[in-house]
């Protein structure tokens, strides 16, 4: 746990004994799993540790813990194994937090996960972001959206920004081609009602690339017509 607690340390979260244990049963339930399913590339030991849960944790240089901690409605899209969305509850407990997967299989490792762990105000759905951001239980309704390797930006600002209610962000979590990303998605992101507020780049221990935190804020509302259907927004991004 070694690289995990300094590393956290290093962002300036201090991790406790009931958040390794935490981390620890994330880990074991993976890797069994993933015997069956392939949900991850990644199960040795320490990359899991600073790929999937430190990364994750990156968030918080841009969110605020205490905003989470306060009950922040958080969602994560296209979530896979969890990510970044479990690791930022067991360390922000508070915050109540929608996993969104397109893949049942992977849903299904989510719920025996939140079920493991004891989480509370944590639901896994089974859906297409394309679809939560037309429904009216999911459209504008979230302070957060966050996503991690789950499309370029202009495909992803598409997913994320419908679910964001009007002064509420987006953060996604990118590597060294975001600012080239964001500047291809700038015609999504006023269209869809967001403005960039921010490029975070992340160094983190054991990784040799910079990472990004890209916060887009939700400035007006989204137009009805967006997200547009399942799969149009990857096929056909928003572009000028
Ligand atoms: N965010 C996780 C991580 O960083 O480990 C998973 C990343 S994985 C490369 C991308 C995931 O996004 C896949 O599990 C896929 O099923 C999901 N996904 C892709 N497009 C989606 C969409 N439109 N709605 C919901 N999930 C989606």
């Amino acid at each position: 746990m070694e690289p995990l607690v300094r590393g956290a340390s290093e962002l300036g979260i201090s991790l406790r004994d009931h958040h390794l244990a935490a981390f620890a049963a994330c880990h074991e339930a993976l890797v069994t799993w993933n015997q069956r399913f392939n949900l991850t590339a990644i199960t040795d030991w320490e990359a899991v540790l600073i790929r999937h849960f430190l990364d994750s944790l990156s968030c918080l240089r841009a969110i605020h813990q205490q905003e989470l901690a306060a009950g922040a409605r958080v969602v994560d899209v296209g979530t896979g194994a969890g990510y970044p969305g479990i690791p930022l509850k067991i360390v922000c407990p508070g915050m109540r937090l929608t996993l969104v997967e397109a893949t049942r299989k992977k849903v299904t490792f989510l719920e025996h996960l939140i079920g493991e762990l004891g989480l509370k105000d944590v639901r896994a759905i089974h859906a297409r972001a394309e679809q939560l951001g037309q429904d009216p239980a999911h459209r504008e309704r979230y302070d957060w959206a966050v996503a991690r390797a789950v499309g370029k930006m202009p495909t992803l600002v598409e997913y994320l920004l419908p679910l964001v209610a009007v002064g509420g962000s987006t953060l996604s979590q990118k590597g060294q081609d975001a600012p080239a990303e964001v500047q291809e998605a700038a015609y999504a992101i006023s269209t869809l009602g967001g403005e960039v507020r921010q490029l975070v780049p992340v160094e983190l221990r054991g990784l040799a690339e910079t990472r990004y935190l890209v916060v887009v804020d939700k400035v007006a509302s989204t137009p009805v017509k967006y997200p547009r259907r399942p799969g149009v927004p990857d096929k056909h991004p928003l572009l000028p």
